[in-house]
């Protein structure tokens, strides 16, 4: 079978350089099974999509380095290549069908975009999805998802959109099926699982639930309190009301921030600074925020990741304002300021469009979360308060569920002010 597969892919190759043909991913059926002692996991799933534009050679889908078991197409098993974290798939599939299926499986020892924690049976996802789940990795392809968790029993699972089915396995294993019905990117796809003190409360039609392993429920009712307020406050701000039915928030072991599409996870440490300082509150309204932009208002590459980071960030210390007053406002903007100023002190000021963000330095970061949200305190005072935020209900609204460049920001702000504000975008943000 191996020599098989490679006389397969040896006259690939003889063919010459790689082209591919595009596809739209419609829909992901994933299961899951996390071996939280060996930090390994167990996992098929099957991908529906869309064929974009004509066969231009394999289908290219990303696996990070999961070792592929087999790929079928309906019944027929295929010849797959995996190399570069990529699995490439030879173009066979029918032309009178338009949603097209392939299903996938694989295991793998992930080494980052999954934590395990054994001793606390914990495990959680962060960020590079394609580590734990085949898919298409790139931010501007939302699909719904529908993830299967087989888990050990006793443990509280959390994952993206509602729970739709928990069914005991009979040997100490629980099935947790997780359904996302609303598309979102696959960065955003993932879950958590641990021992937690759970606590939830419902507001209107949203259940907000906080987990963590280390507090009493009335320090999760105090350290998550601002949960409402900050949605509420999102939700007005935007124009699109909050884009699910639930909302998690989890803090959990290692060093982390997460948003995923329905939940975030956070450090641990992070809980008792929010018990200690009410004001603290800047990553939790981050997170959230970026249910809105980033999770749904989506750049559409990673060099306009300043329109996800820097508007969380922003959001964050406006919901400041509403809560706190304008001083704590401009003291966070101070920050921003300072945190930006020492990057241009180094002549390593950037735009914020990068032209290329695949391996970001820690300044890189600085500009895309400080620049960006400093540059929009900048925007709200050059435009004023109302016109300010009529823009970004107008860019929110109009771009909700979609893919933006800073080209879309721009414009409808401008449609905001009534003005052209390429010389602003052109000083700080091209
Ligand atoms: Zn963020």
């Amino acid at each position: 079978m191996i020599f098989f597969l490679s006389f397969i892919v040896i006259s690939i190759y003889a063919q010459g350089p790689d082209t591919f043909t595009e596809i739209d991913v419609l829909h992901y059926s994933g299961q899951v099974e996390p071996d939280i002692t060996n930090k390994s996991i167990q996992g098929k799933v099957i991908i529906q999509f869309l064929i974009k534009g004509k066969d231009q050679g394999k289908i290219k889908l990303d696996c990070g380095e999961l070792i592929i078991e087999s790929v079928h197409i309906g019944k027929l098993a295929v010849p797959f290549d995996h190399r570069n974290n990529l699995l490439l798939l030879p173009y066979t599939f029918k032309k009178d069908k338009r949603v097209q299926e392939v299903e996938i499986l694989y295991h793998g020892k992930p080494r980052w975009g999954i934590n395990f924690f054994p001793v606390l049976e914990e495990v959680y996802t962060v960020f590079s999805t394609a580590q734990w789940l085949v898919c298409k990795d790139s931010p501007d392809d939302k699909a719904t998802l529908e993830l299967s968790l087989i888990m050990p029993s006793g443990l509280q699972v959390i994952s993206n959109g509602d729970l739709a089915q928990e069914t005991p396995l009979g040997n100490q294993k629980i099935m947790y099926v997780w359904s996302q019905k609303i598309p979102a990117p696959t960065y955003t796809f993932g879950f958590v699982a641990g021992h937690f003190t759970q606590l939830t409360e419902q507001r209107g039609k949203i259940r907000f639930q906080y987990f963590a392993k280390d507090h009493s429920e009335a320090e999760l009712k105090q350290i998550f309190a601002e949960t409402g307020a900050m949605l509420n406050f999102f939700e007005d701000h935007s124009g699109v009301p909050y884009p699910g039915n639930v909302y998690s928030q989890v803090l959990t072991e290692g060093n982390v921030f997460q948003e995923m599409s329905g939940f975030a996870v956070l450090r641990s440490s992070y809980g008792k600074q929010v018990l200690a300082n009410a004001l603290e509150i800047n990553l939790l309204a981050h997170e959230l925020a970026h249910q809105w932009w980033g999770n749904q208002v989506t750049c559409l590459d990673w060099n306009h990741f300043w329109l996800n980071e820097g508007l969380a960030v922003f959001m964050s210390s406006a919901y400041k304002e509403r809560r706190f007053g304008r001083d704590e406002y401009l003291k966070d903007i101070d920050v921003y300021l300072k945190a930006y100023q020492k990057v241009v002190d180094q002549e390593m000021d950037k735009p914020l469009i990068f032209s290329d963000w695949s391996h970001p330095t820690s300044d890189d970061r600085t500009l895309v979360y400080f620049k960006g949200a400093y540059v929009l305190h900048l925007l709200r005072e050059e435009m004023g308060e109302k016109e300010f935020w009529n823009g970004i209900k107008l860019y929110t609204t109009s771009f909700f569920g979609k893919s933006v460049i800073t080209q879309n920001l721009q414009e409808a702000m401008e449609q905001a002010a009534g003005q052209d504000l390429n010389a602003f975008f052109s000083t700080w943000i091209k």
